[in-house]
Order: structure tokens, then sequence, then C-alpha cells
């Protein structure tokens, strides 16, 4: 998997960061790719990567405010006007329904793939055969979700030539013994299928909050994360500033993962008022209390 962050700057867009969007490209579970959060130019900034609007078949929405969903219009619009026909899945908040009804209604706009409007709370919000999702109340002057993206174990290989040299031939018989199965072969032996499993693998988890001060969900959202992403919108010096208005500072971000046992941590949603060469000292703050601290810049690619 990867994650590309399309823009990683707080309220307004400035000349070195766009608003809120994070991609995550699924590439080595499955194809596809979904979206976090999608403010306003970040079809713009897809154009700049290899994220294709086709290939996305889910958005999700951390909350509302228009720093996180002015993109929707126009991106789920080109995606009609580019001939894709695949079904997208939008989860957000109560109200998301409402804002993508009204602003296409009102600009004469009609999608020619199916979109399905989840409005979300608290919880599950599904389990495929691939990933489990839940989402977060965080704290934020409006509802607001972080979202939790567990992959499930990859089960080991089969050993199809240990199979073979057994006696025991290819077709549905594998597949049984593939899931780990035990099965009765016509000849009585009785094969298990967890004896010619390799090791499986880990799934990853994912810990992608939304805008939010200090929270008492951080810690089971981001339980042992294998990455964290979470917002830095101020240094440390501006720590109130940033609490009174529903953001963390680079400080709070760092032990929020530390608190959480998360193995590494990505802050975003800087301040317009940050220049690029003020990164080392916002990451620094963090690195004081989180060392595996990056910071995402728009176009940043981590793979996991
Ligand atoms: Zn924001
Ligand atoms: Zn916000």
């Amino acid at each position: 998997m990867e994650l590309l962050f399309l823009g990683t700057g707080a309220g307004t867009p400035s000349r070195q960061r766009n608003v809120t969007s994070i991609a995550l490209n699924l590439q080595g579970t499955r194809s596809g790719c979904w979206l976090f959060d999608c403010g306003e130019g970040t079809q713009h900034q897809m154009m700049r990567s290899q994220v294709k609007t086709g290939k996305i078949e889910k958005i999700f929405i951390t909350h509302l405010h228009g720093d996180h969903i002015f993109g929707l219009p126009g991106l789920l619009t080109s995606r009609s006007m580019n001939g894709i026909s695949d079904t997208l899945t939008l989860y957000g908040p109560k109200g998301i329904k409402a804002f993508i009804d009204t602003t296409l209604s009102l600009s004469g706009s009609w999608l020619t793939f199916p979109l399905e409007i989840v409005e979300i709370a608290a919880g599950e919000l599904f389990s495929d055969e691939h990933f489990r999702v839940t989402a977060w109340p965080l704290t934020h002057p409006v509802e607001c979700y972080g979202f939790r993206i567990e992959e499930h174990d990859k089960p080991g290989a089969l050993d199809a030539q240990r199979l073979l040299a057994d006696g025991i031939k290819p077709g549905v018989l594998f597949q049984q013994l593939k899931l780990g199965k035990t099965v009765t072969m016509d000849d009585g032996r009785v094969v298990r299928g967890k004896d010619y499993l390799g090791p499986a693998t880990k799934g990853l988890t994912l810990a992608i909050f939304g805008d939010t001060s200090p929270t008492p969900a951080a810690a089971e959202l981001a339980a042992n994360a294998d990455v964290m992403v979470h917002e830095a919108t101020l240094e440390v010096a501006l720590e109130e500033k940033a609490n009174s208005r529903g953001h963390s500072s680079t400080v709070q971000a760092a032990t929020a993962a530390k608190n959480a046992g998360a193995k590494k941590l990505i802050v975003t949603h800087l301040s317009s008022r940050y220049l690029r060469e003020d990164a080392e000292r916002l990451l620094a703050e963090c690195r004081a209390i989180f060392p595996n601290t990056e910071m995402a810049h728009d176009f940043s690619l981590f793979r996991l």
C-alpha cells in the first residue's frame, strides 16, 4: 500500500500546500484507491500525480469544513465526464448527502456512475475480504471523525509442490486446503490445510485523523497502528490558539502517537503561515517526543 498526500495545508491553500486530501493506494492488496478528504483543487493535485479518478472506489470525509470537502463536486463531475461507470461510495458525517445533492442540482450537474452516500456514526463502517474500517469521534467544532483501517492478515502460500509429492491432486481440494480447512480424501486420508500453508503475513493498521484537539478517542483509534496520520496545525508555542479552534500542536500530535503506541507518525494539516523552511523546526518539536515522525508535504509518498 502507499499513502500519497495530495494536500497538506490547513484552512486555506498556500503556494506550497494545497488543502487536505490523502490518497491510499491499495496496490498489493487489490487494485483501486481510497481518498481521505477532498479539499478544493484536489482533482488538480491528482492530475499532477499517479492517482486516477477512475481508480477511486471509496472517499472518506472526516468532517464538513470547506478545506476538507470543497473539492468534491468538481471531482465527482469530472469522474462522470471522463466516462467512468464504476460505483463510488462516499462516507461522511450527517449533511454530506445534502451538500452533494445541493451542489449537483443547483449547478445542473448529474453523474453517470452510481454514487452511494453513507452518512456515518462512530463504529464499524464496513468489513470486507481485505479490510475493516471503523470511525472514531474527534474533538472539533463540527462533527468530525478519524478512521482506523485494519488490513486482515494474509494467509500463507499453499505448498503445492509438497501436496503433489504427497499424491494430492490440484483442483477444488487445493482451494479448500488454501483456506486452512481439513478435508477427507476418497481413500480415507485426512489432510489438514494448515500443514501445507506458509506463515501468514500480518495485515497493516492505519489511523487517519481528521481535525482535532487532543481527544480521548486517540489512544484506541491509533492503538499500535503501523502508521498514524495526525494534524499538527500549529507549533507548540501557539498550542492554546490551536486548541481553542479544535486543532492540535506539533507536540500534542507526537504525544498522541506516543500514548497510542503507534509505530510511525506522519503529521499534516499545517497552517498556511508556515513555509518550507519552517518544516525542520516543526518536525524537531514532534521528534523530541516521538522520534519516528515524518512531516507530509504535497505529493509526499509513503510506501507501507
Ligand atoms: Zn481543516
Ligand atoms: Zn476543520
